[in-house]
């Protein structure tokens, strides 16, 4: 414990030389020791907490700048990827001393002594307040016209549909066929609509969470077979690999669960050419966490399109080129759901040979 703390102290001291460049640094610093206790900060940590450095040295990080939007699940698996050696990267509320709230972008990381062992932990912050602050005017006008739009295209699909049904009387050859152009046109307006809908609500935190118990294989089992017409169409086989042994009933929402399955087999199916589309679903459990990974043989994600797959609107032209008909919001939520029910989503893929998409969710008893 003492070499620990005094590999800290060399490294604290290493800091003061470099301070002109840390002090004076955009973005707030702040070095804890293991515990999460508060050893150093910087002036622009200072300004944007409100803290002063000698009111804070001592304290422990969180408990001061909490603001109660992340639950206390977020905060356990941020410590539990720092604590193992990893690099955590997140998006927070976060409260000031005056109690105003202020977003950030954070990156914390564990700092390490000579032997690699680790020592203490270091935070960057950078203040996004302005961002969010647009981004959230943003999320409210999409929430408020597909609202106001979905209403008007619900009537619109009713009254196709009558007209097609032929209760208006009967339709000429030509007539049938535009009509059913404008109910496929309306069907895509009336999805496009719902996935805006669910895009603001995630991004609102609007989202609400309704756990239950739920047996995961048993879901995936019913959305393949809800899914089976969709992937008919495009003569997919889905190989749903069941894992070697039960797997534990999770305490989770299976109708966000249902969401992200629904969003990454469509995707998989989507961007595969047809005649070679072969998917496998597998599902197993990995350190307290269902592991699921969805793997296609499709057109691929290239390394400059990588790091934008889960930006709102986002398309990558190999994709627009295959599925003109997509919105770049599916990935989006799934990222969000899956942060929300406390577990991730990422994947590894290759230009032209295919992806895997991998998502986490929690192993939780109610
Ligand atoms: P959409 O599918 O409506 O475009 P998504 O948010 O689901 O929206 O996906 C965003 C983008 O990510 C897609 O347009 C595509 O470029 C890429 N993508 C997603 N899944 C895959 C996949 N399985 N294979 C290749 N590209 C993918």
């Amino acid at each position: 414990m003492e070499n620990v703390d005094d590999e800290l102290k060399n490294i604290l001291r290493d800091t003061s030389k470099l301070s002109s460049i840390i002090e004076n640094s955009f973005d707030g610093i702040v070095i804890t020791d293991k515990e999460g206790v508060i050893r150093y900060v910087n002036k622009a940590w200072e300004k944007m907490t409100g803290w002063t450095r000698e009111e804070v040295i001592g304290k422990v990080t969180p408990r001061i700048l909490k603001s109660g939007e992340k639950s206390q699940e977020f905060y356990e698996n941020l410590w539990k990827t720092i604590t193992s050696g990893g690099v955590a990267r997140a998006e927070i509320q976060d409260k000031r001393k005056d109690g105003a709230l202020y977003d950030t972008d954070e990156i914390i990381m564990p700092v390490k002594g000579g032997a690699g062992e680790i020592v203490g932990y270091a935070g960057f912050q950078r203040d996004i307040t302005d961002r969010k602050k647009i981004d959230r005017m943003k999320t409210e006008f999409i929430s408020v016209a597909s609202h106001q739009l979905r209403t008007p295209m619900t009537t619109i699909r009713l009254f196709v549909e009558l007209l097609s049904s032929e209760d208006f009387g009967e339709l000429n050859k030509d007539q049938k066929e535009h009509v059913g152009e404008i109910y496929k046109a309306t069907k895509r307006m009336i999805a496009l609509l719902n996935d805006l809908l669910d895009v603001s609500r995630a991004d609102s935190g609007k989202l609400k969470i309704n756990r239950e118990s739920v047996d995961v294989e048993e879901l995936v089992q019913s959305i393949l077979e809800e899914t089976k017409l969709i992937t008919k169409s495009k003569h997919c086989g889905i190989h749903f690999d069941v894992p070697g042994q039960k797997l534990p009933n999770t305490y989770t929402d299976p109708h966000l669960l249902r969401q992200i399955f629904r969003n990454l087999l469509d995707n998989a199916v989507n961007y595969s050419n047809v005649d070679l589309c072969r998917i496998s679903l597998k599902l197993g459990t990995e350190d307290g966490f269902i592991k699921v990974g969805i793997t296609d043989s499709g057109i691929g994600i290239s390394d400059s399109d990588k790091e934008r797959i889960f930006t709102r609107f986002f398309r990558a032209e190999n994709a627009v080129r295959i599925s003109p008909d997509g919105t770049g919001l599916g990935l989006h939520v799934v990222k969000n759901i899956a942060e929300l029910l406390g577990g991730r989503v990422w994947f590894e893929s290759e230009l032209g040979k295919g992806s895997t998409f991998y998502f986490t969710i929690p192993i939780s008893v109610e």
